[in-house]
């Protein structure tokens, strides 16, 4: 049989999108499948299953990664990797990872249609958790499978819903009891993803692909503030030790810290105070703190002055205050040569590219530490994601999933070239 040029198949994508937002499915539009959930396990056993329809190979590691990989001519070649995520936020959107995933499923797909023979195999990976906003720390599949191992201390882990990873990591791995194990890692010959831009720069400029440099850094603390539990109404001011007070005075000089540099960003999106009661000064407050910068000595020199606020503060309200770092991420620049590879990728299809930095982190950055790594960005309605109004037009949706196939198909020469 004479292969055909593949081609993308435009409503099988938009279709198979649709059918995966259907689960978990908000009444608002978007969707609430978080990593290791039900919603996670029928989304991963739907693809497996088309996988499986379609005469791939498909198997998961022991971090739950799920993994289909269409077979190359030669299986001693390191086979490439395509990749994204199918767990979302608890209100998220339909395309933020499930795009990467299904497109890469479509080229696969594609390939298959048009009887295309490669030397390489190429593997379209499922990374577990990328989210990180039920179990802490994000990109855990990604990270356990560059490193080659799972962190001992993940197994003990507590989701924000008090679920413990190692029960719900257990859960649904034996959800796919039919899909056979393979060892955590292994060399892959080059990474490649697909994702939506979370940001508002390609839309503004109405340019289909973004071409990604490489993706800031990003450090996420936990801060918790202790007091002394005490009566609201007979104890007064001067008698609390009140971590609510000196975290609202904290929270309010932070915005302030911010104020003189333009790439940075501040946010805290999760606050919690213990007892919790509305009659009593709650003993302790925690909350949240993401912290992200392009440069690296910038990160580090925020995490000081982040410190520095909520322990002064802390101890003008006689409080204790104990910072932790919960998730830390350097800066990282993809190759030049995979982002060349995209851009040509990008004109090959006839799509206008340009490039930028990535402000989100991604799977890609911890891939990028084994193999050489590129992204290609879609543009996404006012720049809106992690929100239930998440969007991306189905052309951009279609521009992306053909980038992605010339990428593909270009991506067999490149590690050849340059190992
Ligand atoms: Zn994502």
């Amino acid at each position: 049989m004479t292969a055909q040029i593949p081609r993308i198949d435009p409503d099988r994508l938009l279709a198979r999108l649709d059918a995966f937002a259907a689960i978990g499915a908000t009444a608002r539009g978007g969707v609430n499948r978080q990593a290791l959930t039900e919603g996670d396990r029928e989304a991963r056993a739907l693809l497996a299953s088309l996988g499986q329809a379609r005469g791939f190979l498909v198997e998961q590691d022991a971090c739950a990664n799920l993994f289909l990989r269409r077979a190359g001519t030669d299986a001693a070649l390191p086979p490439l990797l395509l990749g994204s995520h199918l767990d979302t936020q608890p209100t998220g959107g339909r395309f933020d990872g499930a795009l990467g995933v299904l497109a890469g499923f479509e080229v696969l797909e594609a390939l298959e249609d048009a009887g295309v023979t490669s030397p390489r195999a190429v593997e379209l990976a499922v990374w577990t958790n990328e989210e990180g906003s039920r179990f802490l720390p994000g990109c855990m599949g990604s990270q356990a499978f560059s490193a080659g191992e799972i962190p001992a201390g993940w197994t003990n882990i507590l989701g924000a819903d008090g679920a413990r990873f190692g029960d719900e990591l257990a859960a649904t791995l034996g959800a796919l009891s039919g899909v056979p194990f393979r060892p955590l890692g292994g060399p892959i010959a080059a990474y490649i993803e697909l994702h939506i831009e979370q940001g508002p720069v390609l839309e503004r400029e109405d340019i289909a692909i973004g071409t990604v440099t490489g993706i800031q850094g990003t450090r996420w603390l936990e801060a918790v503030l202790t007091g002394a539990a005490a009566h609201a109404g007979t104890t007064p001011p001067a008698y609390r030790r009140d971590p609510m007070a000196a975290a609202a005075a904290a929270l309010h000089a932070l915005a302030g810290v911010m104020a003189g540099d333009a790439a940075a960003r501040l946010t805290v999106g999760r606050i919690h105070a213990e007892p919790g009661s509305i009659n009593a000064v709650p003993e302790r407050v925690a909350f949240t703190l993401d912290l992200r910068h392009p440069d690296a000595g910038a990160l580090d020199a925020i995490e000081r002055e982040v410190r520095a606020v909520v322990e002064a503060e802390a101890a003008k309200a006689r409080c204790e205050a104990e910072l932790r770092i919960v998730f830390d991420m350097a800066p990282a620049a993809f190759p030049p040569e995979m982002t060349a590879l995209v851009e040509a990728a990008a004109r090959d299809a006839g799509h206008a590219a340009t490039r930028l930095v990535s402000g989100a982190f991604h799977d890609a950055l911890f891939l990028a530490r084994i193999a050489p790594s590129a992204m290609i960005f879609v543009p996404c309605r006012d720049g809106i994601s992690h929100n239930e109004a998440e969007f991306v037009e189905p052309r951009f949706c279609i521009a992306g999933a053909e980038t992605l196939l010339q990428a593909t198909l270009s991506a067999q020469d490149v590690p050849r070239a340059s190992s």
